[in-house]
């Protein structure tokens, strides 16, 4: 290989917005016949806005909203940031005081606001929930839709549904990559339901949901375990420990500093479509190379 013509590669990368670490990536990018590319801020547009709030028996919905929307300010999430601007347009933009704040990547987050203890993030057992909040999020997820769960006091006040929508540009992406010969994978945090709406909209037929970041991180390392040699493609603080495992993380420059950190590539227009511009480059470059 001529490091000349891996550099002019590297150069024309940068051009079409793909920058690599290093020439070395190339390779990589040569290499892969699997690509898992996460859900939310990846196929979709991350820009979530909230569609629906349902409150439990008793519980006046505008009320937790507030509460709500107080803790995820916090939040760098695309979930949180719909719930704060939900909830600032609703109840005035004057959120009260957090204390005590945590997020867990993937999960959710919670804080104390006015001596209440606040959680927001992904139900664990729908079974718990009253009627009308179990049907909320059977409804959201049917439609591909991400629900979430506000708890105060360590009860169940509302489910909130926030909705993204898939890139423009994600299906035939997709499907250009198929057509070179990588099989897509979807690896998500979100639900099972919201998981497979939108890997049914894009045609992706492998689908992970549920996925803990260090799942996420367990799932790539099984899949090169079997001989698979995969990219990750992420955009959150979740995916950090996956792209990290991958044989090439690739992160979306829209992305957090920490995908960004992780990843040996970055897509800087923040789309999966120069993916499909980035995998023809390194073919092209290191074929003439050989
Ligand atoms: P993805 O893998 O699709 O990018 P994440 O791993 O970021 O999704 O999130 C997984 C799930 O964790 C979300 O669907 C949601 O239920 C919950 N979650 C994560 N962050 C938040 C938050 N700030 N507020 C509420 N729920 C959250
Ligand atoms: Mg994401």
């Amino acid at each position: 290989a001529t490091p000349t013509a891996l550099l002019a590669a590297t150069g024309r990368g940068a051009e079409l917005g793909v920058l690599v670490r290093g020439p070395e990536v190339l390779e990589s990018l040569r290499r892969i016949d699997t690509v898992v590319l996460d859900k939310t801020g990846t196929l979709t547009t991350g820009r979530m806005e909230l569609a629906e709030a349902v409150a439990a028996p008793g519980e006046a919905v505008e009320e937790v909203l507030r509460l709500a929307g107080a803790v995820e300010h916090r939040s760098e999430h695309p979930i949180g940031r719909a719930i704060t601007a939900a909830a600032r347009q609703r109840c005035g933009s004057e959120l009260p005081e957090v204390s005590g704040f945590a997020a867990t990547a993937g999960v959710g987050v919670l804080g104390t606001v006015e001596g209440r203890q606040v959680r927001v993030g992904r139900p664990d057992d729908a079974s718990d929930l009253a009627q009308d909040l179990r049907d909320a999020l059977a409804h959201a997820e049917s439609e591909g839709r991400t629900a979430v769960v506000v708890e105060l006091d360590g009860r169940a006040a509302a489910v909130l549904v926030v909705g993204d929508t898939v890139r423009p540009g994600s299906w035939r992406a997709v499907r250009r990559l198929r057509g070179m010969g990588l099989e897509p994978v979807l690896l998500t945090g979100d639900r099972p339901g919201a998981a497979s709406a939108v890997a049914a909209q894009l045609g992706i037929r492998k689908v992970h949901a549920a996925a803990s970041p260090e799942r996420k991180a367990e799932l790539i390392a099984e899949l090169r375990a079997a001989g698979r040699t995969t990219a990750m493609v992420g955009d959150g603080v979740n995916d950090a420990v996956a792209l990290a495992s991958a044989d090439l993380g690739i992160a979306l420059g829209s992305g957090t500093d920490a995908a960004i950190g992780a990843a040996g590539l970055t897509l800087v227009r923040g789309d999966i479509e120069s993916l499909v511009v980035a995998v023809r480059l390194a073919r092209r470059t290191l074929a003439t190379i050989r």
